[in-house]
């Protein structure tokens, strides 16, 4: 028979994709569920990058591109980080690539491997821990608490770094918290780093879904020399709601993005160049669509905060940024609910998909048991009746 290589021992499926699916099943039976395990904005994308899909398929631009991405998308992306944080990138610098997944992997490829440590503040976006893991190196998870603002504090990663430290990774807005490090908290850790050896994968993702006037911060960009050492991700995925586009970027010192670029030329040549054309019209055109959902965003926000509030024996800190709240339950460990007996967050989130029809997303996924995370990137009937039935749970 056909055996697996050693690897394929190393990497774990996606949590929040196995979830998703779970729920998917039970849809297809025909029971109604409330699904709050999706990562993605449930809003169309925006009409203006879709006609930008089809006029390049009407002109022919249908063909392999530059393996790193067409150059206009590059120098946009690169005008990008000049205009909004004043870092200034050479579109050499940019590496374009089937979704920030993508990007971070060729990231860690192009700079880890075995013998390496990764250190990953927790909770962290489930993936970061699979992906260092598939490069040999290893994942170094500290765990940060509510009270610290599930943020990273200097002290605490100068006590993680050893001599085999070569990455840390952030992610600033966050997922699952909505955690945003403040300017200051980002200056310090960022004077921490320089004191290191260590490099960074700054993931910047939901850089444009802020609340109540917070703001994500480009972290290459704070301090004289944090570019050469850092690779700020980002991508279309969340700000335009064109996940299944699959276009996400890296800025990297230019020996980095150089090998990013050949190793995606061997691994899956270019992104699809209808997508990459798309993306283009996303970042140059008109941004009032992105208004409108940040607008729709920021009052399912305050009605999540709402109902959480309402929810019995949970407690939680609301999100700066993203569309997740991350919750913690463990005041609810040790009962049975509807016959499931409750002792972790994944036992947690059985019992409400069977009690409640709720699907969420286990703590544990994220390096944080205890709690479970719930997107609002779901209509305002869904949520209601899903808190609706989520509360009913708690209290019976
Ligand atoms: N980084 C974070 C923190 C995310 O939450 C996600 C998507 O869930 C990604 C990266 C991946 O984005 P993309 O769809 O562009 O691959």
């Amino acid at each position: 028979s056909l055996r697996l290589a050693e690897r394929s021992k190393w990497v774990a499926p996606s949590a929040t994709m196995a979830m998703a699916a779970e729920a998917a099943r039970l849809k297809a039976t025909g029971v109604e569920v409330f699904d709050f395990t999706l990562g993605e904005p449930d809003f169309p994308t925006p009409e203006n990058v879709c006609r930008a899909a089809q006029r390049a398929m009407a002109e022919g631009k249908t063909h392999y591109t530059p393996a790193a991405g067409i150059a206009p998308l590059r120098e946009a992306i690169a005008r990008h980080y000049s205009s909004s944080a004043g870092l200034p990138i050479d579109p050499q610098q940019v590496v374009v690539s089937n979704g920030a997944k993508h990007s971070i992997h060729n990231a860690l490829m192009a700079l880890c491997g075995p013998g390496d440590e990764v250190i990953i503040p927790a909770p962290y976006w489930v993936s970061y821990a699979e992906l260092v893991r598939l490069t040999g190196a290893e994942p170094v998870i500290i765990p940060t608490t509510e009270a610290e603002g599930f943020l990273l504090s200097p002290d605490r990663f100068r006590q993680a770094v050893t001599p085999r430290s070569k990455l840390l990774m952030i992610n600033s807005p966050s997922n699952p918290t909505g955690a945003i490090y403040d300017k200051a908290d980002l200056e310090a850790l960022a004077d921490a780093v320089l004191e290191t050896e260590v490099g960074v994968i700054s993931d910047e993702i939901y850089e444009e879904l802020t609340y109540d006037g917070a703001r994500a911060h480009v972290f290459a960009s704070l301090r004289p020399g944090l570019a050469d050492r850092t690779v700020t991700i980002s991508g279309v995925s969340k700000t335009y709601a064109m996940t299944g586009w699959r276009i996400g970027w890296a800025a990297a010192p230019a020996s980095v993005s150089k090998f990013m670029g050949a190793l995606q030329s061997q691994e899956t040549s270019n992104p699809s160049s209808i997508s990459q054309w798309a993306a283009l019209e996303a970042i140059t055109g008109p941004k009032d669509a992105i208004a409108r959902m940040l607008g729709e965003f920021t009052k399912r926000r305050a009605y999540v905060i709402d109902r959480v509030a309402g929810l019995k024996d949970v407690s939680f800190t609301p999100p700066r940024g993203a569309f997740y709240a991350f919750i913690n339950v463990e005041k609810h460990f040790g009962r049975t609910i509807g016959g499931v007996e409750v002792t972790d967050s994944t036992s947690f989130c059985q019992a409400a998909l069977s009690s409640a029809r709720v699907a969420l997303v286990m703590g544990s996924a994220f390096g944080a048991e205890g709690y479970v995370r719930i997107s609002f990137a779901t209509g305002m009937d869904t949520l209601g009746r899903g808190f609706d039935a989520l509360g009913a749970m708690l209290e019976g």
